[in-house]
């Protein structure tokens, strides 16, 4: 078995570089050039093998994935993605599963400049945890809390399709590969929030379900919000697979799509149909901000419709 410093040498070796990285990978921390005039956004997440994803995933997948949900949260503040580091528990040194990590990992580092910059590796049931470090221009930041009553809500993409996999896998059945897609390489909305900073008045990515995610919205803005059953986009693959009532489900409260929701003045429905556009990124209005506490989703008959759960919860009993 090779030993932790061959593990951290292998990494290195493949390690993404850019301009300002002053020291990457080799001392004891890694020290970076943040440009005069910007703040840094930070972001952490952890995938753990069984809970975000089965045992048996590819390791490319897993790599891509680790990545993914940390740039989709500084897509979702409007953050310019520049560095990461990388936290690695590995239950035996098989260089062969590192490499493959790293083939999904740095395709999408590569894809949006992110330059890996140091981490750690330790023995450990299989663990994956990635810090992002983005830059933002003061004040711009895409924050949950600016929700104003009188927004529109919009959603980028079409959420469900994650979940839609998860479900098909779950249940043994077919599974569509355009849907697993989705589940297994998410398209973190980079570039749609950075173009969104300074317009949107908050944002969040959906990563625990679009009604779940939306509720920690209310919570920071001190608003309420009704989103239009009717309105939600619905990928083919999703229609296809799935009956309405099931979709539904799936749409509104299945996780791991990564997409952005946010909400806007009405009086940029123009600026964001163009942004829409220019990223070439689908932007549906859904909904509303009203006055209130919780998010609601409402039938075409402007009936409440109850939801058999809000979303995903790690300590939900
Ligand atoms: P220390 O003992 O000083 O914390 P380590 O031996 O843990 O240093 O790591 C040596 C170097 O390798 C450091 O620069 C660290 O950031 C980097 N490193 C360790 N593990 C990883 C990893 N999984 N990915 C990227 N860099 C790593
Ligand atoms: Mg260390």
């Amino acid at each position: 078995m090779p030993g932790e410093f061959s593990l951290i040498d292998a990494i290195a070796r493949r390690a993404s570089a850019r301009a300002d990285v002053v020291l990457g990978i080799g001392d004891d921390a890694a020290i970076l050039a943040v440009p005069a005039g910007r703040q840094l956004a930070v972001a952490m997440d952890t995938l753990n093998a069984g809970v975000h994803f089965p045992e048996d995933t590819a390791p490319a997948d897993i790599g891509w994935k680790a990545l993914a949900v940390n740039l989709s949260d500084l897509a979702a503040m409007g953050a310019q993605p520049a560095w990461c580091t990388l936290s690695l528990s590995l239950p035996d040194g098989d260089t062969a599963w590192i490499d493959g990590f790293l083939d999904g990992f740095l395709a999408l580092a590569t894809q949006h400049d992110v330059a890996l910059v140091g981490g750690d590796t330790t023995r450990g049931p299989l663990s994956v945890c990635v810090t992002a470090h983005g830059l933002v221009e003061p004040g711009r930041a895409l924050r949950r809390d600016g929700a104003r009553v009188g927004d529109d809500v919009w959603v980028t993409g079409t959420p469900g399709d994650a979940a839609g996999a998860l479900a098909q896998w779950r249940e043994g059945s077919e599974r569509d590969a355009a849907l697993r897609a989705r589940l297994e390489r998410p398209a973190p909305r980079v570039e749609a929030g950075l173009a969104l900073a300074g317009l949107a008045h908050a944002a969040i990515d959906v990563s625990d379900g679009l009604l779940a995610d939306l509720g920690h919205v209310c919570a920071a803005s001190g608003v309420g919000f009704e989103i239009e059953l009717e309105a939600l986009p619905v990928s083919p693959m999703l229609a296809a697979a799935f009956d309405p009532g099931q979709r539904r489900v799936l749409q509104c409260t299945g996780g791991d799509d990564y997409e952005l929701c946010f909400t806007a003045a009405r009086e940029r429905r123009d600026d964001i149909a163009a942004i829409a556009e220019a990223v070439g990124v689908a932007m549906t209005r859904i909904g509303r901000v009203v006055p209130g506490d919780a998010a609601v989703a409402l039938e075409r008959d402007g009936r409440r419709w109850k939801p058999p759960r809000q979303g995903f919860d790690h300590f939900a009993s």
